[in-house]
């Protein structure tokens, strides 16, 4: 049979093809000094740049959101199709389902032996990896960072931490038993010796992928990104990741010169240098010396105000987050509504607890439908994060959003308008225009400026 060729097809292949290799010039690996392998830009890299994106190796939806989100495009839906056999994935539509149908079928064997337990995230994505690289038609060939070389850290770290893998490793094991006559010998024939063996690549997976989160930074699903797993950590970082789909892009969110190194952010950044030092070693086995962490940049504004006052804060913090979990609403309202009170004027808005908390009562106020409210806790929190957050930020940008709507459904539509505008010098940056959640935006944006208009014209 001819393939028929139209211009559409030619052109599109040499867009593909030239966004392929212009990307891939972007960036290359290198041994950064004192940090082993990192990335660096290979030419002049503007703000707000795509540096590079990339499909996972696998990955899976995390259990929290087995039942909310498709386990193939990984779009929120609210009525999803349930695989009848093993009744853990789901889907939008028979055409996710049957799109999903090569990955998932040995899964789904492997899901139905282990019934009624559930595997760990981090167990069905080691299994989805296997299956992946059992798969001949999957080449990886352009990786610049083979998971055979990922670092596993397992010489490196705690022994209760090693307990834990362990038993990960176990129920690996478990859960791929029945597809194991067929495995085993494959593993050993197919895959590179550091992965067959089980812990060791349980433990490569829990420190090198990544959370895939929505439009609002919400984790639906965990993957691995070869790639850029090779990215080094910097508490301010020149990049940021976010995600379309399963589909991960790298932004640039500084202007980078050639020969610097890319940076991403591992953890959450607005904490003290202290417990980001922590999270960071307890997770990812480093030092943090990032300039950030060696000047101890804004830990005394995040501990600004009265301590006895803020100690009561940051002493409430476990119970709110509890009440938080649990979904308790009411309760956690009361008691943020009351301790923000007690210490009034005596904390700044700047303090880290109290931020906490407030936002937190912007959760529990939105949740409840306490409009008003929740327009006044997200109004405090913004001055806060524009000073938090110097560079463009996810982050930053959703909570203006968040404010944003709660402005325009109490129809303060200057106020709505101006929000978005800032929200949207944030997400051009870091999503671009092309992303859902800026279409989003603008159309948020379109629908302000109308209902300006049509006041203005109703009023004269
Ligand atoms: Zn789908
Ligand atoms: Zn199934
Ligand atoms: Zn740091």
């Amino acid at each position: 049979m001819t393939h028929v060729v139209s211009d559409a097809d030619v052109n599109t292949a040499r867009f593909t093809w030239r966004e392929n290799s212009a990307m891939a010039a972007r960036m290359e690996r290198f041994v950064s000094p004192g940090k082993g392998n990192g990335v660096r830009a290979t030419a002049r890299i503007r703000r707000g740049e795509l540096v590079y994106s990339a499909e996972p190796l696998a990955s899976c939806v995390s259990n929290k959101q087995a039942r909310e989100v498709c386990h193939h495009c990984f779009t929120r839906c609210k009525t999803l199709l349930r695989c009848s056999q093993c009744k853990m994935a789901r889907y939008c539509n028979t055409t996710c389902q049957k799109q999903a149908w090569s990955g998932h079928k040995t899964e789904c064997k492997c899901l139905r032996s282990l019934l009624p337990r559930a595997p760990t995230d981090s167990v069905r994505l080691a299994a989805r990896i296997i299956f992946a690289l059992l798969n001949p038609s999957h080449s990886r060939s352009g990786e610049l960072y083979p998971l055979d070389e990922h670092e596993s850290h397992l010489d490196s770290m705690s022994e209760h931490k090693r307990q834990g893998l362990s038993q990960l490793a176990s129920m690996l094991e478990l859960y791929l038993q029945q597809e194991v006559p067929h495995l085993a010998q494959d593993m050993t024939s197919a895959l590179p010796p550091s992965c067959q063996e089980t812990l060791s690549l349980i433990a490569k997976v829990t420190c090198n992928c990544f959370t895939i989160s929505d439009g609002e930074l919400q984790e639906i699903g965990v993957g691995l990104y070869p790639s850029l797993s090779l990215l080094n950590h910097d508490c301010r970082p020149n990049c940021v990741m976010v995600f379309e789909g399963t589909n991960l892009q790298l932004r640039a969110v500084q202007d980078i010169n050639a020969g610097e190194e890319l940076t991403i952010s591992y953890i959450e950044t607005l904490v003290l240098t202290d417990e980001r030092r922590k999270q960071l070693e307890e997770q990812y086995h480093f030092i943090c010396h990032c300039q950030r962490c060696d000047s101890k940049d804004k830990d005394s504004l995040m501990l600004s105000g009265d301590e006895s006052a803020w100690q009561r804060l940051k002493e409430a913090l476990p119970g709110l987050e509890k009440l938080k979990a649990e979904s308790n609403w009411e309760a956690l309202l009361e008691s943020c509504n009351h301790l923000l009170s007690a210490v009034g004027g005596e904390v700044p808005d700047e303090n880290q607890y109290k931020l906490r908390l407030t936002d937190m009562a912007l959760d529990a106020s939105i949740q409840l439908g306490l409009w008003e409210d929740a327009l006044r806790y997200g109004q405090k929190t913004l001055p806060v994060y524009r000073q938090y957050y110097p560079d463009p930020h996810p982050v930053h940008g959703v909570q203006l959003m968040r404010v944003g709507k709660l402005q325009h459904y109490l129809e303060h539509l200057q106020d709505a308008l101006e929000t978005f505008k800032q929200a949207h010098q944030i997400i051009k940056i870091t999503h671009s225009d092309s992303h859902p959640l800026t279409t989003d935006l603008l159309m948020k944006m379109e629908e302000c400026r109308a209902e300006i208009a049509q006041r203005s014209s109703s009023s004269r």
